[in-house]
């Protein structure tokens, strides 16, 4: 019988503000069926551990938070074939758990990492990298998206935002992306985007229609919900769609349904990475798609932000506070 380590986590006994979360030492044992356990070499943040650590994600406590890692697999438990000891790997996953240095955890989600992405890469990109991909490539308006075609896409210096930018570049979209600073416009640009609005002082609705010659794009993301969804759907050619797929300034109002009409016949959806990330072999077929398109060089990673584990308010004060730009990674 192998006695349980201990690792360093990041947890919370409350729902609250950063001070809640605290750096504790959890036991750690051995997986069981299905299970790895994973030495992390870096874990990712994500706006969405901002929901978990305030609660409105509802989980049950006490709570390690962070849904985001790359490291190596150390144990692999009954029935896991894909992976194995010494194996470099990343994974994004739920149920969180992975702002720690050892965790064991479903091998479901959890893919190899190629040789040439680096483990802070690996942390970077999954969560943000995987979403990024369902949204261009499987969350689409009914005519389907063509290269040339106009999206709007909100909060787009963010993780997920520069990571779209470049995809989308690559796939021939014209992107319109939308950000809350001049010098965030300017990183959008740079990174693919078409065209950018700052939309703490411009109206985003009338640049649209002014860009897109009147006629409004195919498709919005919108993970910025309440300040922006209601004008999101003002935006949108005939047969449009609109993703709402975060809450960063609060959940988005309900919608009526007979504005949809009146605005065109617009589609509205609610997507969750996870609905994807539901078998191992969709989630290694994103994975693989992610993959290619890194290591083509069509989208860099851009880990702007580096926090030791123990200084994980800081980065969440950051990330809420709209100081950060692309992605953030934590170091355990
Ligand atoms: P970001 O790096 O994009 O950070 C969030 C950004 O939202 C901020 O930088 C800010 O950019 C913008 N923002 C607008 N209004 C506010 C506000 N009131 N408070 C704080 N930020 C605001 O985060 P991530 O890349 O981690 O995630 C991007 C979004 O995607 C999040 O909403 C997240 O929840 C969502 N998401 C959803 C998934 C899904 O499958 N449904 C999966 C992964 C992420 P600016 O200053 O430019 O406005």
């Amino acid at each position: 019988m192998t006695l349980p380590t201990k690792s360093p986590a990041i947890q919370i006994t409350a729902f609250g503000g950063p001070d809640v979360m605290k750096l504790v030492d959890v036991e750690v044992g051995e997986p069981g069926p299905g299970e790895i356990r994973i030495r992390h070499h870096a874990c990712g943040l994500n706006y969405i551990d901002v929901y978990q650590r305030t609660g409105l994600y509802n989980n049950p406590l006490p709570l390690t938070l962070g849904m985001e890692g790359a490291g190596i697999v150390e144990a692999v438990g009954e029935g896991v074939a894909h992976l194995k000891p010494g194996d470099r790997a990343a994974y994004a996953t739920q149920p969180p758990g992975a702002y720690a240095l050892l965790r064991v955890m479903p091998a479901r989600n959890v893919v190899k990492l190629p040789d040439a992405i680096s483990f802070e890469e690996g942390a970077a990109m999954m969560l943000k990298g995987l979403t990024a991909q369902y949204l261009l490539k499987k969350t689409l308006p009914a005519e389907g998206l063509h290269a040339g075609d106009f999206v709007l896409f909100h909060a787009a210096a963010g993780g997920v935002g520069l990571i779209a930018c470049q995809w989308a570049k690559a796939l021939g979209l014209q992107l319109i992306g939308t950000a809350g600073s001049d010098a965030k416009c300017r990183l959008a640009l740079e990174h693919g985007a078409s065209h950018a609005i700052n939309y703490r002082s411009e109206d985003f609705v009338a640049r649209v229609k002014e860009i897109t010659g009147g006629a409004g794009v195919k498709v919005v993301y919108d993970s910025v919900g309440k300040d922006t969804f209601e004008r999101s759907l003002d935006v949108l050619r005939p047969f449009g769609l609109a993703a709402n797929f975060g809450n960063a300034s609060g959940k988005a109002p309900p919608v009526e349904l007979g504005a949809l009409a009146a605005k065109g016949s617009l589609y509205v959806t609610r997507p969750t990475l996870f609905t994807h990330l539901s078998s191992r072999e969709s989630t290694q077929a994103m994975a693989d798609d992610l993959f290619a398109v890194v290591l083509s060089g069509a989208v860099k990673l851009r880990i702007d932000q580096r926090y030791a584990l123990a200084d994980v308010g800081r980065a969440h004060q950051e990330l809420e506070g709209r100081a950060t730009t692309g992605s953030s990674v934590l170091i355990p």
